[in-house]
C-alpha cells in the first residue's frame, strides 16, 4: 500500500472504531444489531450477511433481526442450523474468525449459493462464549484479506459487549417488572429498608397501612418516621439500631393500635458481596382475625368459668345433702352420689386452673426482685426428682451458670415456667425414657432448655402449642392436662421479652426451650 493510500486507510478505520465504540452507548437491542450489521458491511464491502445467533438468545433475537434486516442496504439472512464440516460450524468450533478465499476451492463453503466466491465469517464471543456468528460474502474470489478479518473481529469483539449490556440491562428491567407486579399484587405488608434503616422500596399494600397515597411518600422515609406513623414498628427499630452477631432473622407480632389490626412479623437482613448487611426486608402478614377469634376464645372460657362454678357449687352442696338424707345401707346411692360429688370437684379444679391462668396472664409482673437464675434452676431440680423418678427416667442436668448476673424477673412464674417446661418432658416422655435439663448464658442471654425422649409432637401441631386449650390429640388420650401450661410459659416468657421456642419429631422427643434477656 502506498503511503497515501495508507493514510485514507488509517483515517477511514478510525472514523469507523469510533463508530463501533458508539455502540456501548446503545441500550435498544434492535439498534445495536441494526448499527453491528451496517458497519461490519459497509468496512469490507460485503455484498451479503448472514447472522447465526447462537441457541440461547435465538428466541429473544429472531424477531429483531427480521426487522434489523429489513432495514440493511445490503441482503441479509438468518441461519439457524449449522451445517457439519462448514465454515460456520469450524468458527463455532474453533471460536475464531477466518475466510474462504474461493468458494469453488474451499470444501468448507457448503451451501449451494450462487454468485458467491469470497467468505469471511467472525465469530461474537462473550466471556468463552459463542453468542452468534457473522458471515459476509462477495461474489469475487480473493475480496476479503487479513485487514478486513481483523477490523470485523474488532467490531465482533465490541458487539459483543454491547450486545450482552443491552441483554443485561432488559434482563434486568423484566425482572424489575415482574418484581413490581408481585409486589403490588401481595397482600402481605412489605418493606425493604437500606442499613441505615431507611426506606427504599414497598409494595401497596405498605403504603395503605402508613395512610399514604403514594409510595413516593414513603421513600426516604426513616424507622423513626415509621414508628412516628405508628408505635407497631417500635419493635424494628432496635433491631436495626444494634450488632446482632449472626443472628439475621427475627419473628415477632405487633398490634397496631391505630388500625386495631395484629401483624405477624418476620424480619430478614441481606446482604451485599462482601457479607455485610447490606438491609432489612419486612414482611407482615394481618392475623387480626386470628387474634380475635383466640381473644373471643379466651374471654368465652373466662365468662364460662365464672358462671359454671355457681352451678357446680349447687351439685356439690346438693350431692351432699343427698348423701346426708339417704339411709346409711343403701350402698348403690352413696356410690352414684360419690361419683357425682367427684365429678363436679374434678370440674371445679379444672375451671379453678383456668381462672388462675387467666389471673397470671392479666396481673403484673412482680419485679422488684433481682433473681438468681443458677439458684432457681437448682430448686426447680430438687423439687421436681421426686416426679422424675417415679417414672424411672434417666435424668441429666447440666447447668453452667456460675457467675450469672442476677436479673429482674418475676421469680415464682418464672420458677413455674421452668416447672412446667420439665413436667411436660416426664409427663409426655413413657417410663424408663430421658429427660435432660440445660442452663447456661452467652451473649447476654440466659438460655434454658429441657429435651426428652418422648413421644414427640407432629410438625402439623407445632405451630400451635403455644395456643391456649391446645392438646394434640394422641397425648390427650394417655395425659391429663388443660393445655394451658405452654400458653401460659409463652405468655410469661414474652412479658420478660424473650422467647419461647420447640422443635419436636413425633415418636423421636422434644426439646423445649426459651432464653431471657440478660440486661
Ligand atoms: P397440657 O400438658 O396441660 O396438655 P401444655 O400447654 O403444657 O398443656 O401442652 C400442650 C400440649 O403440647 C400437650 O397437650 C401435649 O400434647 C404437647 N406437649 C407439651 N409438651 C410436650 C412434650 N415434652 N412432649 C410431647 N408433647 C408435648
Amino acid at each position: 500500500m502506498s503511503q497515501p493510500d495508507m493514510q485514507q486507510t488509517t483515517f477511514k478505520d478510525l472514523d469507523l472504531l469510533a463508530e463501533v465504540s458508539e455502540l456501548l452507548k446503545l441500550s435498544d437491542l434492535e439498534k445495536v444489531l441494526n448499527h453491528v450489521l451496517q458497519l461490519a458491511a459497509k468496512s469490507v464491502g460485503a455484498e451479503q450477511i448472514r447472522f447465526y445467533p447462537n441457541e440461547a438468545h435465538w428466541l429473544t433475537w429472531t424477531n429483531l433481526l427480521v426487522d434489523t434486516g429489513r432495514l440493511l442496504d445490503v441482503p441479509f439472512g438468518i441461519v439457524n442450523t449449522v451445517k457439519p464440516n462448514s465454515l460456520l460450524a469450524w468458527v463455532l468450533d474453533n471460536k475464531l474468525g477466518d475466510i474462504i478465499m474461493d468458494a469453488d476451492k474451499d470444501k468448507r463453503w457448503v451451501e449451494s449459493t450462487a454468485g458467491i466466491r469470497s467468505i469471511l465469517c467472525v465469530p461474537f464471543i462473550y466471556e468463552d462464549d459463542v453468542i452468534a456468528v457473522i458471515t459476509l460474502t462477495h461474489s469475487q474470489p480473493e475480496h476479503f484479506n487479513d485487514y478486513h478479518l481483523s477490523l470485523i473481529t474488532i467490531i465482533a469483539n465490541q458487539a459483543s459487549i454491547a450486545l450482552h449490556n443491552v441483554h443485561s440491562f432488559n434482563r434486568i428491567q423484566a425482572q424489575q417488572r415482574q418484581l413490581q407486579v408481585i409486589l403490588q399484587a401481595m397482600t402481605d405488608v412489605m418493606f425493604v429498608l437500606n442499613e441505615n434503616g431507611k426506606l427504599i422500596l414497598l409494595n401497596d399494600a405498605a403504603v395503605k397501612i402508613l395512610g399514604l397515597s403514594k409510595i413516593n411518600d414513603a421513600r426516604g422515609m426513616t424507622v423513626l418516621n415509621l414508628v412516628d406513623i405508628d408505635g407497631m414498628f417500635e419493635p424494628v427499630a432496635p433491631l436495626i439500631a444494634e450488632e446482632f452477631g449472626s443472628q439475621s432473622d427475627w419473628s415477632f407480632e405487633t398490634r397496631s393500635e391505630r388500625l386495631q389490626r395484629d401483624y405477624q412479623v418476620r424480619m430478614s437482613t441481606w446482604h451485599d458481596t462482601q457479607q455485610t448487611v447490606a438491609g432489612y426486608l419486612i414482611v407482615m402478614h394481618d392475623i387480626t382475625t386470628l387474634r380475635d377469634l383466640h381473644r373471643f376464645k379466651d374471654e368465652m372460657l373466662r365468662v364460662a368459668s365464672h358462671d359454671l362454678r355457681s352451678p357446680l357449687a349447687l351439685i356439690t352442696g346438693y350431692a351432699d345433702m343427698i348423701k346426708l338424707d339417704a339411709p346409711e345401707d343403701d350402698e348403690d346411692i352413696h356410690e352414684y352420689v360419690d361419683i357425682i360429688k367427684k365429678s363436679a370437684e374434678r370440674m371445679d379444679s379444672l375451671l379453678e386452673e383456668m381462672l388462675r391462668v387467666e389471673r397470671i396472664r392479666n396481673t403484673p409482673l412482680e419485679l422488684h426482685e433481682q433473681i438468681d437464675l443458677e439458684q432457681t434452676v437448682k430448686i426447680v431440680i430438687i423439687n421436681l426428682r421426686p416426679l422424675i423418678e417415679a417414672k424411672q427416667h434417666r435424668f441429666r442436668a447440666d447447668i453452667r451458670l456460675k457467675d450469672i448476673p442476677r436479673i429482674k424477673a418475676d421469680p415464682v412464674l418464672i420458677r413455674q415456667s421452668m416447672e412446667n417446661l420439665i413436667t411436660n418432658a416426664v409427663k409426655y416422655t413413657p417410663e424408663k425414657g430421658r429427660v435432660e435439663v440445660e442452663a447456661w448464658y452467652a451473649e447476654d442471654k440466659f438460655q434454658f432448655k429441657v429435651s426428652d425422649s418422648g413421644v414427640g409432637i407432629s410438625a402439623e401441631h407445632l405451630p400451635y402449642i403455644f395456643e391456649s386449650f391446645y392438646r394434640v390429640k394422641q397425648t390427650v388420650t394417655t395425659e391429663k392436662g388443660t393445655g394451658l401450661g405452654l400458653s401460659l410459659v409463652n405468655n410469661v416468657i414474652e412479658r420478660h421479652h424473650g422467647e419461647l421456642w420447640v422443635k419436636s419429631q413425633l415418636g423421636r422427643g422434644s426439646t423445649f426451650g426459651f432464653w431471657l434477656p440478660l440486661n
